[in-house]
């Protein structure tokens, strides 16, 4: 038996079959376009295999109402092609297959608590530090919805007095994490992308100054049994210990538990699947998906 699984990116679509045991049996990533022209592409790829259904860990924001009759749509997203886009609905009239949708992190987010970093645990936030931020909220094993689902890359930080560009780049709001710590902010900051930056230079120690806060935050906030790090700016591996030691002096012992004996080493972590969380998430809804359809 075999799933489809999608991770639907702003920039890339990253398409997988894998079979029943999770192995991946085929790949393909295409650039993100406009619908008329990626969908029929992604259609194809998923009708080559018989696939028992599909799992898409989508960009958002999405509708996650189950009784909004826009249920699995794209809703007010920048990227004006896709907005208000019905792309969970669009699958399962092509493929009439069950189809499972959430979030990219709040998939990724799923994986990293089934089968990642947070395995065994029955919450986690799964953060990813890319061209935007975004973090997916595990609780009492499922992901959070809620209204809507959490937007966490958008809270509000406190500008660094040394960051020399304090109002971000979300359009937005000026003093946002993603508009103040994301890979685009780093690079209209300092001219130069956060690949180049070398690993001396103070805009290592502002980013990770801005992390601590949405790791402090959420530790308030959510009370996450893990928190876990991931996406490309944090393939910077000297940015975690930074972030744990300024995460413990911004709480500055009002919390007091054992993940904090270690300085939070095993209490904030990378990713336990590596750049796999998303993709392998988008399965684990497939799987979902095929179960409650009750095949
Ligand atoms: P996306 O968020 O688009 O899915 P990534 O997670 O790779 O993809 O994020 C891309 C952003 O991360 C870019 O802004 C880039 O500058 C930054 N980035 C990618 N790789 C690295 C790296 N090795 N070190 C620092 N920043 C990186
Ligand atoms: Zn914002």
């Amino acid at each position: 038996m075999y799933f489809g699984a999608l991770e639907a990116g702003g920039t890339k679509m990253v398409l997988a079959i894998m079979d029943e045991n999770g192995n991946e049996t085929e790949r393909e990533s295409i650039p993100t376009r406009t619908p008329d022209e990626t969908m029929p592409e992604m259609i194809r790829f998923f009708s080559e295999v018989p696939i028992a259904a599909l799992g898409i860990g989508g960009f958002g924001p999405l509708n996650l109402d189950k009784k909004s009759a826009a249920y699995g749509s794209i809703m007010e997203t920048p990227k004006l092609a896709w907005r208000h886009y019905p792309l969970m609905k669009t699958f399962e009239d092509a493929l009439h297959v069950p189809v499972g949708i959430d979030t990219d992190v709040n998939a990724a987010a799923l994986a990293e608590a089934r089968l990642g970093a947070a395995r065994g645990l029955e919450s986690c936030l799964y953060v990813t530090v890319g061209t935007g931020i975004g973090g997916g909220v595990i609780a009492n094993g499922r992901p959070v919805h809620g209204m809507m689902h959490p937007e966490i890359g958008h809270i509000m930080v406190t500008p660094d007095p040394a960051d020399p560009m304090p109002n971000g780049v979300c359009p937005y709001h000026p003093h946002c994490l993603e508009g103040l710590a994301a890979g685009p902010s780093m690079e209209k900051r300092w001219g130069i992308s956060a690949k180049e930056l070398p690993h001396d230079h103070k805009a290592w120690d502002i980013e990770s100054t801005y992390l601590a806060q949405l790791c402090a935050y959420a530790i308030l906030a959510l009370s996450p049994e893990k928190i876990i790090l991931g996406g490309g700016v944090m393939q910077q591996k000297f940015l975690l210990p930074l972030i744990r030691q300024k995460t413990v002096k911004l709480l500055n012992g009002y919390i007091a538990h054992p993940n904090f004996e270690d300085g939070l080493e095993t209490y904030i972590v990378e990713p336990g699947l590596g750049t796999r969380s998303g993709i392998t998430g988008a399965y684990l809804l497939a799987r979902e998906a095929y179960t409650e359809a009750g095949k």
